[in-house]
């Protein structure tokens, strides 16, 4: 597959609300400008999770699969050549935006989690960027 550059520098990089967030999301403004991936298969390439002592950001991304239904999780693992899951609970919720807020209010309220600010976000996987849900 081909890659493009597309420049999307059509922001305003002040960040609105709480500056919890403030510097990643303006760092990623500035990378959004000149994202060359887009077009790519939405797929986790590298199904990783960043765990930092103060923040947490809690990313879905645009063109997922886990915001299907069920059988149609279960059609394509059958299609890929896997194997029958149709016993299985993928969890798959369809409206990924209510998912990231009540997981973000979760993580929030877990008593462990007292000192870490919590953020919920999308990120398209058209343009680079993290928009921001909570
Ligand atoms: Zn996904």
């Amino acid at each position: 597959m081909a890659w493009s550059v597309t420049a999307r520098c059509d922001y305003d990089p002040s960040v609105p609300g709480d500056e919890t967030f403030a510097d990643v999301l303006a760092a990623n403004a500035a990378y959004a400008c000149s994202f060359p991936h887009n077009g790519l298969e939405a797929r986790a390439a590298q199904g990783l999770a960043v765990l930092t002592c103060e923040r947490v950001m809690l990313i879905a991304h645009t063109d997922c699969r886990m915001t299907r239904r069920e059988d149609e999780l279960h059609a394509a693992v059958r299609d890929a050549g896997g194997p029958d899951t149709r016993d299985f609970v993928f969890l798959a919720a369809e409206d990924q935006e209510a998912t990231v807020r009540a997981d973000v209010e979760l993580l929030r309220s877990s008593p462990y989690l007292t000192r870490v600010r919590v953020g919920g976000f999308r990120y398209d996987v058209e343009t680079g960027r993290l928009n921001e849900l909570t």
